[in-house]
């Protein structure tokens, strides 16, 4: 073999069967080949397992889609490059021309982007409520035939939590799928109720670095395995070099999860002690409305920390301003906090009615909590609420 033609076929090396890598490595490939014609015809009919192209599916990304559907207690799972991704793709293989969606004013912006734009343009209707009204949802059930019920708890960036047991009800009564996005809450939380799809960014607490964008699709086999060919046609797939680094942040999901958890409590419970402080949404506070759902529905009550000001958008931009150890940053869910002042906020498609319900305000101030030692955390909240005063 002349070099040329080495250098594209280098020795192979093969692992013992009884030598396996600690760690498993990164399949960074596009292409499996098998032995034969007659092996590569046997996998594309189904009769053996195997890869094929990374766009269908790769082991990286394999063995994270089995991970994050134990995680979430369901069968399947597919991973995408981004949580949009994961949202888009979806909304996109479960609905079709006429078909109506019921969502609400506190869910993600850019997912009431593709459901109000995109999917607009493709003659899918919908309704949008306040996640807090269930007689409106269930008298919006009953007025249109329904696709799909889309909502998240807690919500961006006021925490309001979704009764998740009374809206997969009436969505299962009245014929419709559930998507949850259950971002905030993480892998390890609302398994237990009648969802039929989850989605999550993986960008935010899978990784937990903020170095890597992911996103995934969790549920029954049966509606994965039928979205997975659209998923495949629409390209928007994890590449396993990314799917490697979240796996690798997992391993520090639950700790991280839950040491952030407790610091966003403390920050919550000096927040709400703070005179230039009118309203702090966290759901762990016996304060926050809906506390006794929250209690119900979760083990871990989050990172975020939202809360308003009373000075209204100017001391919350002061307050952001003079955090020293928070990033004004866009994101959650990493080890470093991060701070969105109220200028920084979306809603700007919303009508003022809808804007109301809500629940942000002019000084409305978004925190997500890190893993730095609480007590500089402390100092700094503090430091920075006196400035803003
Ligand atoms: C960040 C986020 C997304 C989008 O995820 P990306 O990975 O940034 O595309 C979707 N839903 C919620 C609730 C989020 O916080």
């Amino acid at each position: 073999m002349k070099k040329p033609t080495r250098v594209n076929h280098p020795p192979p090396v093969d692992l013992p069967p009884d030598n396996r890598a600690v760690v498993s490595p990164i399949y960074q490939t596009v292409k499996f080949e098998f032995d034969t014609l007659a092996e590569t015809e046997r996998f594309f009919r189904g009769e053996r397992p195997g890869f094929f192209y990374t766009r269908a599916s790769n082991p990286t990304t394999r063995q994270l889609e089995l991970l994050l559907a134990e995680l979430q207690g369901r069968e399947e799972c597919l991973v995408t490059s981004s949580g949009v991704g994961a949202i888009s793709q979806t909304l996109l293989a479960l609905t079709k021309q006429g078909d109506h969606i019921l969502c609400f004013v506190e869910t993600y912006n850019p997912t009431r982007y593709l459901i109000r734009r995109l999917l607009g343009r493709f003659g899918v209707t919908h309704t949008m409520l306040s996640i807090e009204d269930l007689a409106g949802a269930e008298r919006a059930l009953a007025a249109h035939p329904t696709r799909l019920v889309i909502f998240e708890s807690p919500t961006n960036p006021v925490t309001k939590i979704a009764d998740i047991t009374a809206l997969t009800r009436l969505a299962k009564a009245a014929g419709a799928l559930t998507v949850m996005d259950n971002t905030f809450a993480g892998f390890h939380q609302h398994g237990e109720y009648d969802v039929d799809v989850f989605v999550h960014s993986l960008t935010k607490y899978a990784s937990g670095a903020g170095d890597v964008m992911g996103g995934a699709v969790i549920g029954r086999s049966d509606l994965i395995r039928n979205l997975r060919n659209d998923f495949g046609a629409l390209g928007g797939m994890l590449d396993p070099h990314a799917a490697f680094l979240i796996l690798r942040g997992l391993k520090t999901y639950f700790v991280r999860y839950q040491a952030q958890s407790a610091s966003a409590m403390k920050i919550a419970e000096l927040l709400a002690a703070h005179p230039a402080v009118a309203r702090v949404h966290y759901p762990g506070l016996p304060t926050h409305p809906q506390h006794a759902l929250a209690r119900a529905q979760m083990r871990d009550f989050g990172t975020i920390v939202s809360f308003d000001m009373k000075a209204g958008a100017d001391a919350g931009g002061k307050f952001a301003d003079a955090l020293k150890l928070f990033a004004l940053a866009a994101s959650l869910g990493s080890t470093e906090s991060l701070v969105v002042a109220p200028q920084m906020m979306g809603g700007r498609d919303l009508t003022a009615d809808q804007h109301k319900l809500s629940g942000v305000t002019e000084g409305t101030v978004r925190l997500s909590i890190g893993l730095e030692d609480i007590d500089d955390l402390v100092e700094d909240v503090k430091q920075a609420l006196e400035v803003a005063q």
